[in-house]
């Protein structure tokens, strides 16, 4: 039998495979290790991800609307067919609206 318990030699029994994820922080943090940097890297980019989301919860406007358009425009994106369909549809919505406001209310056409 040449079948012998072969020891894993670990250079650091504090890491881990997963080091270098917040899991992995976060474990060190209940053992009350220091964490290395990997971790301590990928604790930090967590946090600042976390803020940064937190901080701008704004959703952005889904394809197929005015403000998706508006989106584009602002953004010098090319801007798509469903937008640009929105936006014309929009558009005409609005010319409709415009034309009834003046008709009811003529002298608030500038
Ligand atoms: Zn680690
Ligand atoms: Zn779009």
């Amino acid at each position: 039998m040449t079948d012998t318990q072969t020891e894993q030699p670990r250079a650091d029994p504090t890491v881990f495979e997963d080091c270098g994820t917040e899991r992995a922080y976060w474990r060190h943090a209940k053992r009350r290790e220091r964490a290395d940097k990997p971790c301590r890297d990928a604790h930090a980019k967590a946090a600042q991800k976390r803020r940064t989301e937190t901080a701008t919860p704004r959703v952005l406007p889904p394809c197929g609307t005015s403000a998706a358009y508006a989106r584009h425009v602002y953004h010098r994106e090319p801007v798509d067919l469903a937008c640009r369909t929105a936006r014309t549809r929009d558009n005409r919505i609005l010319d409709e609206a415009r034309r009834l406001a003046a008709a009811i209310f003529p002298e608030s056409e500038a």
